[in-house]
Formats: structure tokens, sequence, C-alpha cells
């Protein structure tokens, strides 16, 4: 009796990426703030004449609709126009998607660690009807938000990025994004008073200007460097609720823990120095911050 040939995993070797830690801060003015200033925006999706054209579109189908008498069917004409709009939106997810794809594969392929807020989407969404604590406070400003959340197709692009990362050999870390918007990136104080507005940044304490979408990604970045190197006790404690998913390691691995060190190394390197740095800032902003906020 023949015995069914044996099929061995393709043993596919990732190498881990030497390129540098990059922090992602998903905002809403800018699709992507990177740590580096960059930012990353989705282009429009659909020309002025395209708009134009799917809102006429939009306005025709409506109108065959009023028109047409109960119990009667759909008129090919209606057909047709149905056919035409979802003929336009599929243009505009198209685009949606290859510009996710392309960004999300230049920022796997750069960068040797890629830190990300752990959103979760679904919940921010449901956020918005409130909790017993605080009912539904902002409810329009957060539906707004909302909507541009799922515009923006966040979500997509995370997931994009767990299976580019992986096969890049990059480590993709997620971060607990509390107050990363309110964060100074240079000394740590915590405050909404850092925020002058939408896009300005400004730190009461050390006076640290930039970018609020830029700052933002720093943070994210910072915490994802603390969560890599495992300090997590003293440093704020954020990276203790962070996440990493390192590439997996092909089945017959030589040595099954070298993928856990060499990722330990991509995020180890440009630590260097910074542990202490991070953990110094940390209790002398705390002092500062948790009772003495209001006179620095
Ligand atoms: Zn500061």
């Amino acid at each position: 009796m023949a015995r069914p040939p044996k099929f061995e995993e393709p043993a596919i070797e990732i190498t881990p990426n030497p390129g540098p830690s990059v922090g992602i801060d998903r905002g809403v003015v800018h699709t992507m703030a990177i740590s580096d200033g960059e930012m990353l925006d989705m282009p429009r999706l659909l020309s002025p004449g395209e708009e134009h054209r799917l809102q006429a579109l939009e306005r025709k189908a409506t109108r065959q609709q009023l028109a047409r008498k109960r119990g009667e069917q759909r008129s090919k004409r209606q057909e047709r126009t149905y056919d035409q709009i979802a003929a336009m939106r599929a243009r505009q997810a198209r685009r949606r998607e290859d510009w996710l794809n392309k960004t999300t594969t230049q920022i796997a392929k750069n960068h040797g660690v890629v830190a990300v807020e752990d959103l979760n989407v679904a919940g921010m969404t449901r956020s918005a009807r409130g909790t017993i604590e605080q009912p539904g406070v902002n409810v329009r400003a957060k539906a707004r938000l909302n909507r541009s959340i799922l515009g923006m197709a966040w979500g997509k692009a995370g997931r994009m990025l767990v299976y580019k990362c992986q096969a890049n050999g990059s480590a993709l870390v997620k971060v607990n994004a509390r107050n990363s918007s309110i964060e100074c990136a240079r000394c740590g104080h915590v405050s909404t008073a850092n925020r002058i507005d939408q896009t300005i940044f400004h730190c009461e304490v050390c006076a640290h200007t930039a970018n609020a979408d830029t700052n933002a990604a720093q943070v994210v970045l910072q915490r994802g460097l603390t969560a890599l190197s495992g300090a997590t006790p003293g440093c704020g404690g954020t990276a203790r609720e962070a996440r990493v998913t390192v590439p997996q390691r092909e089945p017959h691995a030589q040595a099954p823990t070298s993928r856990r060190t060499s990722i330990h190394h991509a995020g180890a390197t440009p630590l260097g120095g910074e542990p202490s740095a991070h953990c110094g800032r940390y209790p002398a902003e705390g002092s500062s911050t948790a009772k003495g906020g209001d006179h620095p």
C-alpha cells in the first residue's frame, strides 16, 4: 500500500529587519503621522468630477424611486442607476485599498520596529453612547470622529501591518494609546493644557513645541520601545498593556529562541542608553503632574 507522500512545511527564513524604529499615530487631521515628522495622507479617492457624478446619480436614484408606483417593479433604468452608483463606490473602495496597501508595505519594509496604537475601533464606535459613569458626553463630536475613523479604514491598515511586518521581519508593537495625544514626547508631562488646538502641541512644563500628531507618534514609539525592552516597572506602566506581534518562526527552526532574541536586538539596538532616560523622566514628571500640575 502506497503511503501518502509527506509534505514538509516550506522553511521560509525571515531575517530580522535592520531598519529604524517608527511610531505611528493614526490621526484625524492626517491619516497617519510618523514619528520622524512625516505625514501620510490618503489622497482624494474620487476626483471632483467623479464626486459630482456620484451625487448626480444618487439624486437620480431618489427621483426614480419616488416615481415608482406601489407594487411596481424596479425599472431597467432604475437598476442601471443603482449599478452605476455601485461601480463608483467600488472604485472608491479600490483606491482606498490601494493606498493602504502601498503605505503599509513601505512602513513594514523600512522599519525594524513598528509601534502603533492598540485601537479598538469597535469599542471607540460604541463609546459615543456613553457609559454609566459618563453618559454620552460629546456624542455628536464622537459620532463625527467615528465616521472619519471608519472612512480612513484604520482597522484595515492595522490588519495589513500585522501580516506585512511578519513578512518583513519587523516587530509590530501595539501600545495603549491612553493620553498619547496630551503627553509630551520630550519630558513626559501629561496635561490637556499641552494641547493648544487640533494641530499644535506645546508642553506647559518644558516648552516642547511640535505638531500634535507627530508628538503623539513619538509617544507611541517610546511606549513601544519600552514594551520591547521589557523595562516596564517604573517606566510609566503604559508598556504593560502593550501587545507585541513578532514574526512567526518557521516550524523547523534551528534555534527556537533565536527569533525572540533577534527581535529583542532589533528593539534593543536603538534603545541603547535610552531605558535609563525613560525611567529617569517618569519619576521626575510624576511628581509634578500627579499633584502639582497646577503649579509647575
Ligand atoms: Zn515637556
